[in-house]
């Protein structure tokens, strides 16, 4: 994520190397480069320049002030409080307060308006405790009911619809009807998008604005399209005055235009972030560690909030008696897996944790290492999944022909699995180096 723009503003700070003293010189040289690389970041021209503007009067402002701070750190901090002032300043959050509550969700076909209903559903009912309905009142595209059904019974929402009804202000009254008579806290009402925006969209989903009133209307925007994205929203919001903005597919190579100009240009928040495909991957948005992600600095909270949902406690517990009676086998280890697997793509989580990305440098780290294990697992049977210790030359044999990789991956695998069984068994048993079990402190 935004890979290019923190390559580039690494290279801006550099002017500072060996400068003991912020002087008009150097904060010009370093503010054009900034300046380059949020245009180059697909962010408008006159929103860069208006950035670099505020940040040079803050770092002029600053030149006395502390001594004990080196200059390029003094511009990092500045640079970082202004993307996070770009980006909206606070996190805000959605309004679902109602009985039941009414979201909106409006965008172009294709912006990842349908997955993100789902994602949301699933949010709302893991994070709010909610009961959940959602709704298509795409009336052109059938395969759009199908792929909502699917979705909702994925998150365990319920999903009401009615494909024969042409009229998506009906379907979307009935929807909220049903809520009410069976007692769902919140509608989540998705709506036919166009390839691009035409006046009959626009017309049809204000109606459905203005027969449903929602809590929130919420406009959702592929990022990767940069300022395409901005003037997109302009549009939408201009017409329906939404709530908030929810950037899609910022997994992708997406070079940040769209998350640093769409505050500025509608004035709107940015509420959610989605990045991936899978149900679990969306992030509530916060301003401030959005930019020292930019900035190269990691976002270990959000790190540890994504471990914290996936973790289980009864599972933990579990492991760890296992462990203890060094009993741990392929099937725990292929769980571990997958729960690591649920947090996002490896790459991404990596770049959350500080300093992480610049160690890793050129390193290509891609999810394929998790599938190879996976599959090998999958070729043994049950009985040497529980029992690791059963593996014998035939066996790996077999192994390597059924998941169709050479019998020196499953050895080395195998091998490494070994060690940390033994790694684990060993510490599980001396709580000083475990941190856990009987003493503490
Ligand atoms: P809609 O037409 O606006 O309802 O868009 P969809 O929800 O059908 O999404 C369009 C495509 O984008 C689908 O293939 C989704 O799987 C994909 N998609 C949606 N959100 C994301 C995301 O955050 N990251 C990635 N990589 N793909 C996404």
């Amino acid at each position: 994520m935004f890979d290019n723009l923190s390559d580039r503003l690494e290279g801006a700070f550099k002017t500072f190397t060996g400068d003991n003293k912020i002087t008009e010189i150097n904060v010009a040289t370093s503010l054009k480069e900034i300046r380059r690389a949020l245009v180059a970041a697909d962010v408008n021209y006159k929103i860069a320049k208006e950035f670099t503007d505020k940040v040079k009067e803050k770092a002029l402002g600053s030149k006395n002030v502390l001594k004990a701070v080196k200059p390029g750190q003094m511009m990092v901090k500045i640079v970082q409080d202004e993307l996070t002032e770009l980006m909206g300043g606070q996190s805000v959050g959605i309004n679902v307060k109602g009985a039941p509550a009414v979201v909106l969700i409006a965008g172009l076909q294709g912006s990842g308006k349908t997955t993100f209903t789902g994602k949301l559903a699933l949010h709302l009912k893991e994070k709010r405790k909610m009961k959940v309905l959602v709704t298509a009142c795409d009336v052109y595209r059938p395969a759009a009911i199908d792929q909502l059904t699917v979705l909702s019974e994925q998150v365990g929402a319920g999903i009401y619809k009615e494909p024969e009804n042409k009229n998506p202000v009906e379907i979307a009254l009935n929807a909220i009807a049903h809520a009410q008579d069976n007692k769902y806290d919140v509608v989540i009402v998705d709506t036919a998008g166009r390839l691009s925006v035409d006046e009959a969209m626009m017309q049809e989903i204000a109606d459905v604005r203005d027969a449903i009133s929602p809590n929130e209307t919420l406009f959702v925007v592929d990022s990767m399209t940069g300022q395409d994205a901005v003037n997109t929203a302009k549009v939408f919001n201009d017409r329906l005055n939404f709530d908030g903005v929810v950037l899609t597919k910022l997994d992708g190579d997406t070079r940040g235009g769209a998350a640093l100009s769409v505050k500025y240009t509608v004035d709107k928040p940015i509420k959610f972030v989605s990045t991936g495909e899978k149900m679990e991957q969306l992030d509530v948005f916060h301003p401030d560690r959005m930019s020292q992600r930019i900035l190269g600095m990691g976002d270990i909270i959000s790190f540890v909030e994504r471990a914290q949902d996936q973790f289980d406690e009864d599972e933990a517990k579990r492991l760890e008696k296992r462990i203890k009676k060094n009993k741990f086998d392929f099937n725990d280890f292929l769980g571990q897996l997958n729960q690591l697997k649920k947090m996002g793509d490896i790459k991404s989580l990596l770049n959350m944790i500080p300093g992480m990305k610049k160690a890793m440098g050129d390193i290509e780290i891609d999810n394929s290492a998790f599938s190879r294990v996976e599959a090998i697992i999958q070729s043994m049977t049950p009985t040497e999944r529980a029992q690791p210790e059963l593996m014998s030359m035939s066996r790996k044999k077999r192994i390597a022909r059924g998941c169709g990789q050479t019998i020196d991956d499953v050895n080395r695998f195998i091998k490494q699995f070994d060690q940390m069984r033994k790694m684990m068994h060993k510490m599980s048993n001396n709580p000083a180096m475990m941190g856990m079990g009987g003493g503490g402190g």
